[in-house]
């Protein structure tokens, strides 16, 4: 069929490929690759030589027109990020915007996600969460967007860069609180994967006196915001409703 797929690759772990995407990668006629050189390597790994084409933040809307044209040559075209899902932190939602528009069919593989992959193992309450991508690299933005979702009572998934993993926890700390749950996922399906859980305040305390917890791709979680499930009643409504119940029938 016509249509243009959106293939999940791995985040580190080259197993994780489905045999479905990698069918797809080699029966469509074009790759849309977020960086083509990147993408050639296990393009190539796996022996996958369809024609690629960049598609990048910098020119997706240009980009988008063309592949629109290819599809309407009958042309069938994958989109590949350079890892995970694509459109997820990454290129791909004005294309799958203006395809869709355009009346072609968007046929999504499912596969590796980081945000999922973290979720599922994290031990964190997994039935409502909220994916939030990046925390703006500035402390303001980053303390004015965690200080938004303070009282959100869903798990908050965040992407983060080891240059900032420290800047970020910090933030965390002031805004959630230091006693706030969370889990820092790290190099996930790769070799040095590590999960680090505790107190917002033990985390950013292991994380700075280990350099090695600053390193590598990181997914940091953090548990809801609890409302205090015992109400406090006064003892004066306590007396009173414990004469009220001797005396009810
Ligand atoms: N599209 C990707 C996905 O589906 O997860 C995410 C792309 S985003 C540009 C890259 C960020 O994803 C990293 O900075 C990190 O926060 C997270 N990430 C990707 N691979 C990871 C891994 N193996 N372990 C932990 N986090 C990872």
């Amino acid at each position: 069929t016509t249509a243009l797929y959106i293939v999940p690759t791995p985040i580190g772990n080259l197993d994780d490929i489905s045999t479905r995407a990698i069918e797809v990668l080699n029966q469509v006629n074009l790759i849309a690759c977020e960086d083509t050189r990147h993408s050639g390597k296990l393009l190539s790994h796996f022996g996958i030589e369809t024609r690629k084409t960049a598609l990048h933040d910098h020119n997706e809307r240009d980009r988008a027109n063309w592949i629109v044209s290819q599809l309407n040559e009958g042309q069938s075209v994958a989109l590949i990020s350079d890892a995970g899902t694509p459109l997820i932190s990454d290129p791909g939602y004005h294309l799958v915007n203006h395809v869709r528009a355009a009346g072609h069919r968007v046929i999504p593989l499912p596969g590796a996600c980081a945000a999922i992959t973290a979720l599922s193992g994290s031990g964190l309450p997994s039935d409502r969460f909220s994916f939030e991508g990046f925390l703006p690299a500035k402390e303001k933005g980053r303390v004015d967007k965690l200080t938004a979702l303070k009282e959100d009572p869903r798990t908050l998934i965040f992407y983060e860069s080891p240059h900032r993993i420290i800047h970020s926890l910090t933030s965390i700390v002031a805004t959630l609180g230091g006693d706030r749950e969370i889990v820092m996922a790290r190099e996930l399906t790769k070799t040095f994967e590590t999960f680090l859980s505790g107190t917002a305040e033990q985390v950013l305390q292991k994380v700075e006196a280990d350099p090695n917890q600053q390193r590598g791709e990181i997914v940091i979680m953090c548990h809801g915001f609890r409302t205090e499930a015992t109400l406090e009643l006064s003892t004066v409504v306590i007396n009173t409703l414990t004469i009220l119940c001797q005396e009810l029938p």
